[in-house]
């Protein structure tokens, strides 16, 4: 038998075995239609079951409650960028954002063509090794909407709960990387959004969670496919929808369903990233990047004190089966993103091979 690989990759990412399964029968034949997921019309009775069954199976898991719209969009994360302050930014209105690495600089960009910015808090002095805590927070008079990243799939840190905001502005959370690996407070947020592929399905798929009274909000006449109220008020199916990715997100919210819900994969997650972390604490050769409290649970940052080792073990992990762990371009060393679907088995492979150093 060949050794098994274990799948590291920050996202695209790995999908959880059954759900795969799921999706290679459904491709063939859905639900015993005898026509295949992707060749169904997305008008036609079978799809809009399945469209139906994740919206309502995505509610259930994360307890979202009916005053919110549940969008299955298109465009990445990367759009949610974009549209939040197209939709909710004018020129006179200051938005304020906590920056804490490369997804919040861009997603500033992005906003700064709309209205003020403002950035709150910031992490860059330490080369975003850390998320600010409460007290280094510093908002505008009254800023529109507050913007963080829960999670920084990039240089391996996260917040433990959400930013406490100024009455009168609403959360909006870019939780692309650890959307559902632990239960949420839907009612604290104004928009949550993610791109789908790392914790969610394939990408091509962008979840966003929106608050019904945002939905009439909105300060500028914006193209209808950009308008967070032309997919609200069409069920997703204002166009022709991602549908495969629509499936295959159902399929993953029913498996963290029958898995126990988010509290289960809460605790597996803090279970698996503590093994990475105590081993890496223990170590003398390898140690963790991100300061301890901001750790992700997600995507744990390591490098090597001695470059060479680092080298040495990033040329042996693919023949180690381990795949896909080499760090960001831009900050270099290793990461190991451990998103709901990867197993224990996998930490453990990993933490074997980084014995051998
Ligand atoms: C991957 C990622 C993005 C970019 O997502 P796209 O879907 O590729 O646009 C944005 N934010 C975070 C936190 C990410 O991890």
């Amino acid at each position: 038998m060949s050794q098994p690989v274990y799948n590291f990759s920050s996202g695209p990412a790995i999908l959880p075995p059954p759900v795969v399964r799921a999706t290679q029968a459904a491709i063939g034949d859905l639900a015993g239609s005898g026509i295949g997921v992707m060749e169904h019309s997305h008008r036609g009775p079978e799809f809009m079951k399945v469209a139906a069954e994740a919206e309502a199976t995505c509610r259930e898991i994360a307890d979202i409650p009916d005053d919110y719209a549940v969008l299955f969009l298109q465009g990445g994360a990367s759009s949610q960028f974009f549209m939040v302050p197209m939709n909710f930014l004018s020129p006179e209105t200051c938005a304020d954002y906590l920056v804490t690495g490369t997804w919040s600089e861009k997603a500033i960009a992005e906003a700064k063509r709309y209205g003020e910015v403002h950035a709150a808090s910031s992490s860059k002095d330490k080369n975003y090794s850390y998320v600010p805590d409460a007290s280094a927070i510093k908002y505008s008079a009254s800023p529109r909407y507050v913007h963080f990243t829960s999670n920084n799939t990039i240089f391996g840190t996260q917040y433990a709960s959400e930013p406490a905001i100024p009455d009168g502005a609403f959360l909006v959370c870019d939780a692309s990387s650890d959307i559902f690996s632990r239960p949420i407070d839907i009612k604290k947020y104004g928009i949550v959004y993610a791109g789908a592929q790392k914790n969610l399905g394939p990408s091509g798929l962008t979840l966003v969670i929106i608050r019904r009274d945002l939905l009439d909000a909105s300060v500028r006449d914006v193209p209808t496919m950009l308008s967070y109220a032309t997919h609200a008020s069409n069920d997703s199916m204002f166009n022709t929808p991602p549908t495969l990715g629509m499936f295959v997100a159902g399929e993953v919210f029913k498996w963290i369903r029958g898995e126990g819900g988010l509290s289960a994969m809460a605790e597996r997650n803090e279970a698996k990233a503590k093994l990475l972390y105590d081993y890496l604490d223990a170590s003398k050769t390898f140690y963790a990047t991100a300061a301890p409290g901001s750790r992700s649970l997600m995507n744990v940052c390591f490098r090597a004190h001695d470059e060479g080792i680092e080298k040495a073990f990033l040329a042996a992990a693919d023949s180690a089966g381990l795949s896909g762990i080499k760090g960001h371009r831009s900050v270099g060393g290793m990461r190991a993103s451990i998103y709901n679907a990867f197993p224990k088995a996998g930490i453990e492979a990993l933490l074997r091979q980084l014995d051998r150093f």
